[in-house]
């Protein structure tokens, strides 16, 4: 299976890094969907197939906190998996996002990182041979 990824972040060059460690991942990638804040983010939600979703918390127009909310609320997007990759430091904050069944990752970030937490939170994989079957 390959896996269509959404990018959420309002700086394009950290879209950019994101997808070049995607890309470096070896991570089996479908299309690549990128978008500037959490309503752009919705948007290409509702028209394209999307398997992971990595998201920023702080950006302008609609924050990835409730871009998740929203997605929670929504039957077609609940179930999709959210990496959110911040420079966030309250704790307070990211429990809250992991309540959601948000995984965490701290800018700055290495590909290893980011291929790791994906395949943990897509269940690709694992070292105890636990495959995932969506
Ligand atoms: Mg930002």
């Amino acid at each position: 299976m390959s896996i269509n990824v959404l990018i959420v972040d309002d700086s394009g060059v950290m879209r950019a890094m994101i997808l070049k460690s995607l890309r470096m991942s070896g991570l089996p990638l479908g299309e690549t969907h990128q978008a500037a804040n959490g309503q752009e983010g919705l948007e290409t939600l509702s028209q394209h197939w999307i398997d992971l979703v990595i998201a920023d918390i702080n950006m302008p127009v609609m924050n990835g906190e409730e871009m998740i909310e929203r997605m929670k609320e929504n039957t077609e997007m609940r179930d999709i998996p959210i990496v959110v990759i911040s420079t966030e430091g309250s704790k307070t904050r990211l429990e809250q996002l992991q309540q959601k069944g948000a995984a965490f990752i701290h800018k700055p970030f290495t590909p290893e990182k980011i291929r790791d937490t994906i395949k943990d939170i897509m269940k690709l994989g694992g070292s105890d041979g636990n495959q995932g079957t969506n």
